[in-house]
């Protein structure tokens, strides 16, 4: 039995590495080159809150201690108004819970070393998925050195939000979809280290909630914090609405006083470091001809306001497995179960996080607001 994952980001590496323990004989494809040969991209760092979801995948495969030892715990929300002082709101009364934060880079390199390291995964970069036939499973591959054409039993779509897997089964009318663009981006800006401490708590999450517009931060293990700024795309309050180096001291100056302080490199960060799109991608059904599947972002990309889309794919993954279990190993069985189970749980998670987000960047500033709190962190 052959299978083919497409895609070596969080999910495809996951799967590669659980499919590995059934014996199975698992490729994975790429479309980019090795992330672990090269430099990360400008303002792409994404540290990702990980939550008990996303470890007890990872605590099921013996990887959780690795993974965990660079994790971060933020044991709460810590609230940075315009003026005035600070305001941390625990995720539990005991301040046991967290959640934690993760590089995704460093996450993905230690999920590629486990997949790679399993008996029967091979991974190949550089090759992008261009064609699928979902009867017989022949896929075409985009390389450097040309298309290559090839074959597997089974073909697992984990290449995120826009994967191409999905749009084959478009293609063949195997499926419908639709995508929801929000109509904010978001932007990365750094908070270095300060004679080698964290400038912020490094137990929390930081939040600046702004009404229409707000800016995370999460700690890192070299004692920098990675800050996530969610605003509007279009408009007076959009990021194109801010060009001069100027402009942008003036705005955060008013409306992000202590960050100015803290972020020698704002105004590069802000003029250089690329705009991030932000949508949710809803599709049915998820699997075809009884041998294609969807799993992760490819078949349920959603907004980041939760912290839950990685995690969510993740749990895709051991739900999938699961499912192999309960039906012999009988893919055309698994992946329709596998659906029955996921479908709805993605759906309510892709409605949770997008009303989260009116939540953090409003009304977690509220004093009503600290009476109902703390929900992106199960
Ligand atoms: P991806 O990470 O998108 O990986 C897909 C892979 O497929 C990539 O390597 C890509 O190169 C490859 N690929 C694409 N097309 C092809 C092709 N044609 N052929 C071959 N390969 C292909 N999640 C959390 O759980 N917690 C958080 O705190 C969190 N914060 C976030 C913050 C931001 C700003 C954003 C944008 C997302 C956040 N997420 C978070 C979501 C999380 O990053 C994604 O859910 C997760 O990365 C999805 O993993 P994936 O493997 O399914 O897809």
């Amino acid at each position: 039995m052959t299978v083919a994952v497409v895609g070596a980001g969080l999910t495809g590496c996951l799967l590669a590495c659980y499919l590995a323990r059934r014996g199975l004989d698992v490729t994975v494809y790429e479309r980019r080159p090795d992330p672990r040969a090269g430099t990360p991209e400008r303002g792409r760092s994404i540290n990702l809150a990980i939550s008990e979801r996303g470890r007890d995948a990872l605590r099921r495969i013996g990887l959780e201690d690795q993974v965990m030892a660079d994790a971060l715990p933020m044991r709460g929300r810590m609230i940075h108004p315009v003026s005035g002082p600070l305001d941390f709101q625990p995720y539990s009364h005991d301040g046991e819970m967290a959640i934690n934060s993760i590089s995704r880079g460093a996450l993905n390199n230690t999920l590629l070393d486990a997949a790679e390291a399993a008996p029967g995964v091979k991974v190949f970069f550089g090759h992008r998925l261009t064609g699928l036939d979902p009867a017989t499973g022949a896929m075409t591959f985009q390389t450097p050195d040309g298309p290559v054409e090839t074959v597997a039993d089974v073909v697992l779509g984990a290449d995120g939000a826009g994967s191409a897997v999905r749009g084959q089964l478009l293609a063949h009318r195997d499926i419908e979809e639709s995508l929801d663009f929000l109509d904010y981006g978001y932007k990365e800006l750094t908070i270095p280290a300060v004679d080698g401490e964290f400038a912020l708590d490094p137990g929390a999450l930081h939040i600046w909630p702004r009404g229409t517009s707000m800016m995370i931060a999460l700690p890192n293990p070299d004692r920098s914090f990675t800050c996530t700024m969610f605003w509007p795309t279009g408009g007076t309050a959009s990021f194109a609405s801010l060009s001069s180096p100027a402009a942008i001291e003036r705005h955060f100056r008013d409306h992000y006083p202590d960050v100015v302080p803290l972020a020698p490199t704002l105004v590069d960060d802000y003029l250089h470091n690329p705009v991030g799109l932000l949508g949710t991608v809803r599709c049915a059904p998820w699997q075809s001809d009884g041998r294609v599947g969807l799993i992760g972002d490819a078949a349920h990309a959603i907004v980041p306001f939760y912290g839950q889309g990685a995690n969510c794919g993740f749990e895709d993954v051991v739900v999938l497995d699961q499912c192999l279990d309960e039906t012999g190993g009988s893919w055309s069985s698994a992946l329709s179960l596998y659906e029955r189970r996921r479908k709805e749980n993605a759906d309510a998670i892709a409605e949770m996080a997008l009303e989260n987000f009116t939540e953090m960047r409003d009304k977690v500033a509220s004093p009503v607001f600290r009476l109902v709190k703390g929900i992106e962190h199960r």
